[in-house]
């Protein structure tokens, strides 16, 4: 902390720009360190497109039960939190809040916040796996424009770029969820208000209701209440 403290304080040592749109999320750490002189790590290279980034949603019994659902983008688990949680029914959109991104080790947790702390109640790994940018899908029945003529797709955005637009489209690879989805943005109710919605592809389950079908964990196969029954039996 102390390092941290102190290459806060000097002049002219500032990490990049902030505001850049390009930042490597590394930047600022490497900026700070010189790696002939330090043995700490320099990081590994950004994640190239053709790695898996994971995805996972946490059935969080708060004071509101809610999903929350993380993509991993830029090194973190960008995070909405889903009141109705995701439905693979694609007549539904579910209303999905954006929250503050978090750390990509969060991917794994499953467990209990103690009361009063910030989210306090129980955590369930309710679905995980990976996912990936679907910039090409169309709509069934749709053939995509040919490249060049009029009405053709623009080129695909990157995921970064399609999230700071406000409309990302991708296919999640997980236990429970799967095939093409996207979070669209509701730019007339503020900046945090988005929608996820499911396509309307083969994997698409109208009238499904996961909820039900699915309550547990994709981890543990447990439920609610055995976690929560778990981590309070072995609280020292
Ligand atoms: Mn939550």
């Amino acid at each position: 902390m102390v390092d941290e403290t102190d290459a806060a304080s000097k002049p002219g040592q500032a990490g990049p720009r902030p505001g850049a749109d390009t930042v490597d999320p590394l930047d600022e750490y490497r900026s700070r360190r010189d790696f002939a002189l330090t043995a700490e790590p320099a990081g590994a290279k950004p994640p190239s497109g053709r790695e898996r980034r994971i995805f996972c949603v946490q059935k969080h019994d708060a004071s509101r039960l809610h999903y929350d659902f993380r993509l991993e983008l830029e090194g973190v688990l960008k995070s909405w939190a889903i009141p109705k949680g995701p439905s693979l029914d694609p007549h539904e959109e579910r209303l999905a809040v954006r929250v503050e991104d978090h750390p990509l080790e969060y991917a794994s947790f499953e467990g209990t916040i103690p009361k009063g702390e910030y989210g306090g109640g129980t955590v369930m790994l309710w679905d995980t796996g990976w996912w990936e940018p679907d910039d090409a899908w169309v709509p069934a029945g749709h053939r995509p424009p040919r490249p060049g003529s009029p009405g053709a797709a623009e080129p695909a955005l990157d995921p970064v770029a399609a999230l700071d637009k406000g409309e990302l489209k991708f296919v999640l690879h997980g236990s429970k969820l799967s095939g093409s989805w996207a979070l669209v943005q509701m730019k007339n109710r503020g900046q945090e208000n988005w929608l996820l919605l499911k396509h309307a592809d083969s994997s698409a389950r109208p009238g499904s209701d996961m909820e039900r079908e699915a309550p547990d964990s994709a981890s543990t196969w447990r439920s609610l209440e055995q976690i929560a029954a778990t981590e309070t039996a072995s609280e020292p």
